[in-house]
């Protein structure tokens, strides 16, 4: 019998075989989008601290293998059925926010971003860490002209949730803001809450990156290796808004006592350590405290777009996506000037 062979196009694609596997680079044939969904040739993709979720499987209910990631930029290569407000050739980005329900009780009020059967790209389907990738339209953020894909990438998750959380978090230009970590997270928060007009304080851990925060547009840098910052956010009046970016519950918590009347400690930093603080601390002074997580592909135009108009810029350090082993372990190891983006 004769056999036809059926030429596959294949593409690279860096997985996770299962939870707390390393990555392992494979190919697979590129997919076909279903209706109402695109298929992206992805160009470029961050490294974000939360795809510890997806290698570890801390996230409960991933299917492996699993593909991480979900700070993509590509260009739209095939549209599925039923799709048309997106063509093929346009430059889209996926954050965290990979699709809502539209039916839960959150969706019926207009609350996407708190959907309660959130799909997230890297954990409900495979992400970016991969050539190709198929998204939900509901998932799609345009990208502006003037911003390049690695520069876009980070701004889809890192950048949207610094953004997001200090444009609600109530603080008025003027106001003494705080932003903890200097980071994949804190370099984008304390760029944007100088663009915002706040009186930005930077708190980072030693001295080494006190010039480079000045130039990111911090007014004040604390060490909070040498000094107390508590005390220090204190002398200067009290944060109205403390930005907590770095994964660690217990500076989170020594930072409590830096917050002014009405401060909010805004938490966006995501670990699985308890916060410590006393009732007493909250009652004195009304503060409160808390969570953020990202927005919706809507907040992300509004962070690229504001990116485009003001000048902020991730700083980034590339890899390859044969190379995503290594990109990771950088991105972990804390030490990544300051977001790492895969290129395909
Ligand atoms: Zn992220
Ligand atoms: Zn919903």
């Amino acid at each position: 019998m004769a056999t036809t062979k059926v030429a596959i196009a294949p593409m690279k694609v860096a997985q996770i075989s299962k939870a707390g596997a390393d990555f392992e680079i494979v190919e697979r044939e590129i997919p076909k989008p279903s209706a109402g969904h695109v298929l992206i040739k992805v160009q470029a993709c961050g490294v974000c601290h939360s795809d510890v979720l997806t290698k570890e499987g801390a996230w409960p209910g991933i299917e492996y293998p699993r593909v991480p990631g979900h700070e993509i930029a590509g260009v739209i290569d095939e549209v599925g059925t039923g799709v048309f407000s997106w063509k093929k050739g346009q430059r889209v980005g996926v954050g965290w926010h990979g699709g809502q329900d539209n039916t839960c009780v959150s969706c019926r009020r207009g609350d996407f971003r708190n959907c309660q059967n959130l799909k997230i790209p890297s954990i409900s389907y495979d992400g970016g860490y991969q050539q190709y990738m198929l998204a939900p339209v509901e998932a799609l953020a345009a990208i502006p002209e003037s911003l390049s894909d690695v520069e876009a990438a980070p701004l889809l998750c890192a950048g949207i949730t610094t953004f997001n959380a200090l444009r609600h978090s109530g603080a008025m230009p003027g106001d003494l803001v705080a932003v903890q970590g200097i980071g994949g997270l804190g370099h984008l928060g304390i760029q944007f809450a100088n663009k915002f007009g706040y009186r930005v304080v930077a708190i980072g851990r030693g001295p080494e990156n006190a010039a480079l925060a000045k130039k990111l547009g911090a007014n004040v840098y604390i060490d909070s290796k040498s000094t107390k910052a508590a005390d220090e956010l204190q002398k200067l009046g009290g944060a109205r808004v403390i930005l907590a970016t770095a994964p660690n519950s217990k500076a989170m918590s020594e930072l409590i006592d830096g917050l002014g009347p009405n401060g909010e400690l805004m938490v966006i930093g995501a670990t699985f350590d308890p916060i410590e603080v006393t009732p007493i601390q909250l009652i004195s002074g009304s503060r409160t405290i808390q969570g953020w997580a990202a927005g919706t592909p809507a907040d992300s135009e509004d962070t690229l777009r504001f990116a485009e108009l003001s000048g902020v810029r991730p700083m980034i350090e590339t890899y390859s996506l044969e190379k995503a082993a290594e990109a990771y372990a950088r991105m972990m190891s804390g030490n990544a000037q300051f977001r790492v983006v895969l290129t395909m």
